[in-house]
């Protein structure tokens, strides 16, 4: 059990501190977790590889009872590697920056993870990383960009789109990356090239995690301000209006149950009001507690992992007045969300 409530995030000031501290611009490199020896290591199901850098993840269709199938990233990896339709997983090489900007209670990564502190990272160009993916054995189809949060140097993505075409694995690899929709660094850090070279690539998707229903979940999840919130439906706008291939996950863990039928109702409102498909490409993740979480679980901790049950019945409940049988059915990668022009 923790103690007291740690303090409440800055974001702008957390994701300048931990941008600086992760990127090392002139050497091309990114301040990379090392999961061999970290607590996250003792949940991985297959040892770490490439140095100690990665490690493979499995991802699954199947959900708990009551929980829609999780498709992410397997239809849209299958769909663009031609692997089949309605796999029940597929494998993910997984490389995790060392930072976050926000301390979300639930996060299967260990703090000390988050934190870019030097003792449980290292440097490391995506050149090289992406040259020892290259050799695994069975090397998965899948590589998946995470952290961290790794829009915090966008330049993570870029780099490793260019190491794969230069490794000439562009068109056998899906990338995969994930950003939890707090800062504009895509835009404000890139160049309009650079910006163009990443919505352009072809075997790229994102997927922005929205880390709450409400402003009072999402606070009580991140600890970070209320009003990060709505800069995540902004951020989710604009990621679509640039041409990034968008999904998104939703987590519903809150400290209160009270109005969540009306609750649930605005957040799919809100989400449709940035396209009238998006509650179809968005997929709720139920929370689970891994090893790291159980250290920083406190009471509301565990009576938001109920209320999550009865929000997800409120999802279903949304999606199933908003859709159709067929459109709820259908691919998530069939979805239209916007045009993208691929080069
Ligand atoms: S945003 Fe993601 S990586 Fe950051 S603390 Fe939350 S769950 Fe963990």
């Amino acid at each position: 059990m923790m103690g007291a409530s740690p303090l409440p995030v800055d974001t702008t000031k957390a994701s300048a501190l931990y941008r600086e501290r992760t990127l090392d611009s002139g050497g091309q490199r990114i301040l990379m977790t090392r999961l061999q020896g970290s607590g996250q290591e003792v949940d991985l199901r297959s040892p770490v590889n490439c140095g100690g850098m990665g490690r493979v993840r499995h991802f699954r269709r199947s959900t708990s009872n009551g929980w829609p199938p999780n498709p992410l990233p397997i239809d849209p990896a299958a769909r663009a590697l031609s692997l089949g339709e309605a796999l029940p997983r597929i494998e993910a090489e997984v490389f995790q920056n060392a930072a976050c900007n926000w301390r979300c209670w639930y996060c299967y990564v260990p703090f000390n993870l988050l934190s870019a502190d030097l003792r449980y990272s290292a440097w490391a160009s995506l050149d090289e990383l992406v040259a020892q993916y290259a050799q695994l054995g069975n090397r998965p189809p899948v590589l998946d960009l995470s952290g961290g949060q790794p829009d915090l140097t966008p330049e993570y993505v870029l780099w490793t789109m260019r190491a794969l075409r230069s490794r000439g694995l562009s068109n056998s690899t899906f990338l995969w990356s994930d950003d939890n929709l707090s800062v504009d660094y895509f835009w404000s850090k890139l160049s309009a090239e650079e910006q163009k070279e990443v919505t352009s690539y072809r075997n790229h998707a994102r997927v922005g995690c929205f880390k709450g229903f409400d402003c009072e979940s999402f606070a009580f999840n991140t600890m970070a301000e209320e009003a990060r919130f709505d800069v995540q439906f902004e951020l989710m706008a604009r990621s679509i209006e640039s041409g990034l291939d968008m999904y998104a996950y939703v987590t519903f863990t809150s400290p209160t149950s009270a109005n969540l039928s009306r609750k649930m109702e605005s957040f799919v409102d809100r989400l449709e009001a940035i396209h009238p498909n998006l509650p179809l490409r968005t997929v709720p993740l139920e929370v689970q507690v891994f090893t790291p979480t159980s250290g920083r679980i406190r009471p509301e901790h565990l009576s938001a992992l109920k209320v999550q049950q009865t929000a997800v019945m409120e999802w279903n409940k949304q999606l199933s007045l908003r859709f159709s049988t067929s459109q709820r059915s259908a691919s998530v990668c069939d979805v239209p969300l916007a045009s993208r022009s691929l080069s």
